[in-house]
């Protein structure tokens, strides 16, 4: 079936410095590869992803990145880029660290129900996001761990931004600062059918969700 819409990619952090609640940059992987500039090139693989998509399947899709340079917007700015340009569809993309730069997995984080009209569209959206990213990963790494969908108050997804047209959600692909991720992501043979394979995952799911 073709589908119609607006989506609007995110690409975490970026810049020098912090913006309106966005940090410049927060994950780093063990060889310097910073989470702002992975979410960009991920962020434009799925761009290129969803156009092929589209382009093959017949949908009339509208594809928008908030930033498409190594510049930082505030969290609020990224938000009203999908109210403005009334998206149907907001996905924020990250990469994780944990304190121990040992943690694994894949997470997808939504907007809690209080102050969220639209917590159960937002839920589904992002488990669809989540099984897209988890099953993408697995083919590479059987032991990449599935974190679920959660809930978290995050100042990108809030209501006032956003608007209630959009659903939006943030997917944490992977701990970047992990080892193991740095080799599957940045450093390993497969690093570059990786990250297309989990774009193209994305891709798919986007337009699922249409
Ligand atoms: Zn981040």
């Amino acid at each position: 079936m073709a589908k119609k819409g607006t989506i609007v990619i995110d690409p975490g952090h970026g810049g020098s410095v912090e913006v309106g609640g966005s940090s410049h940059n927060n994950a780093r992987s063990p060889s310097g590869v910073l989470e702002k500039n992975l979410t960009l090139r991920m962020a434009f693989l799925v761009r290129d992803a969803l156009a092929e998509a589209a382009t093959l399947g017949g949908h009339a899709i509208k594809i928008l990145l908030t930033r498409e340079t190594d510049k930082n917007l505030g969290l609020r700015d990224r938000a009203l880029v999908a109210k403005s340009n009334g998206a149907d569809l907001f996905l924020c993309i990250h990469f994780n660290a944990s304190e121990g730069h040992n943690a694994r997995g894949v997470e997808t984080l939504v907007s809690p129900k209080a102050g969220n009209s639209n917590h159960a569209a937002d839920a589904a959206f992002a488990q669809l996001i989540q099984t897209a990213v988890v099953n993408a990963l697995r083919v590479h790494d059987p032991t990449t761990k599935d974190r679920k969908v959660k809930d978290q108050p995050l100042g990108v997804l809030r209501e006032s931004s956003l608007g209630t047209k959009a659903r939006g959600c943030l997917v944490e692909i992977e701990f970047l600062d992990h080892k193991a991720v740095d080799e599957l992501f940045n450093l390993g043979a497969n690093a570059t059918q990786v990250r297309a394979d989990v774009a193209q995952a994305i891709a798919n799911a986007l337009i699922e969700a249409l």
